[in-house]
């Protein structure tokens, strides 16, 4: 039986321009990455870290896939992240949050950053050098959405989900004013809405 629902084109919000990735192509998108990590880092010692809040939605489907295609034994993790400036402007001024626990928590282990999205790079480049301090043994970071044209430092993900231009994204974790986070399809926000105004 299929039920009316916000997931059906017809009912996404009217601030949203188009659905870019539905829930089901995300879905299958999370599944290979799974597949690709679990072969990476079968035989090791693996600790997951989300990047709050945008990762959420993207960190809790990937960690059960995760476990479902085979390395059940994963541990997760949370680590906070804010860029001050502009709303939807990142600027290189990353502040790193630990979330109450101690910062030796990552020494020795292979640690898998989870974003939910790549724009400019200051963010990953910033935590991934946070980590690697914590005497990581080893740092990969494996992001939902790639921005690759809107880089202002040099940053590569080991694992991306789907490759986008230049749109400003909501849904699957990812917020307008702290709205949206909860569409469960990737969709781009009417420029009108959000001002246009991104460098
Ligand atoms: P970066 O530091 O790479 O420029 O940006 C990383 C952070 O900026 C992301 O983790 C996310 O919080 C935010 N961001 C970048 N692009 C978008 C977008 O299109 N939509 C939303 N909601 N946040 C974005
Ligand atoms: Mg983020
Ligand atoms: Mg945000």
């Amino acid at each position: 039986v299929v039920q009316e629902s916000f997931l059906q084109p017809q009912n996404v919000p009217a601030d949203i321009q188009e659905v870019l990735f539905t829930q089901d192509e995300v879905a299958q998108r999370v599944k290979s990455l799974a597949r690709a990590i679990v072969r990476d880092y079968t035989g090791k010692d693996l600790i997951v870290v989300g990047v709050l809040k945008g990762a959420y939605i993207f960190m809790s489907d990937l960690t059960r896939a995760i476990a479902e295609e085979g390395l059940p034994s994963v541990q997760i993790d949370f680590v906070r992240a804010a860029s001050y400036g502009a709303a939807s402007v990142s600027s290189g001024n990353v502040s790193v949050d630990m979330c109450g626990e101690p910062e030796a928590r990552w020494e020795g282990r292979h640690v898998l950053l989870v974003e939910d999205i790549i724009d400019s790079g200051n963010t990953l480049k910033r935590l991934a050098g946070a980590v690697a301090a914590c005497g990581a043994e080893s740092v990969r970071v494996v992001t939902m959405l790639d921005k690759k044209g809107r880089r202002q430092v040099s940053f590569e993900a080991d694992y991306v989900g789907f490759e986008i231009p230049d749109h400003f994204i909501v849904g699957m974790g990812l917020d307008f004013n702290e709205t949206y986070r909860c569409l469960p399809y990737v969709a781009a926000l009417k420029p009108e809405v959000y001002g246009g105004k991104k460098a």
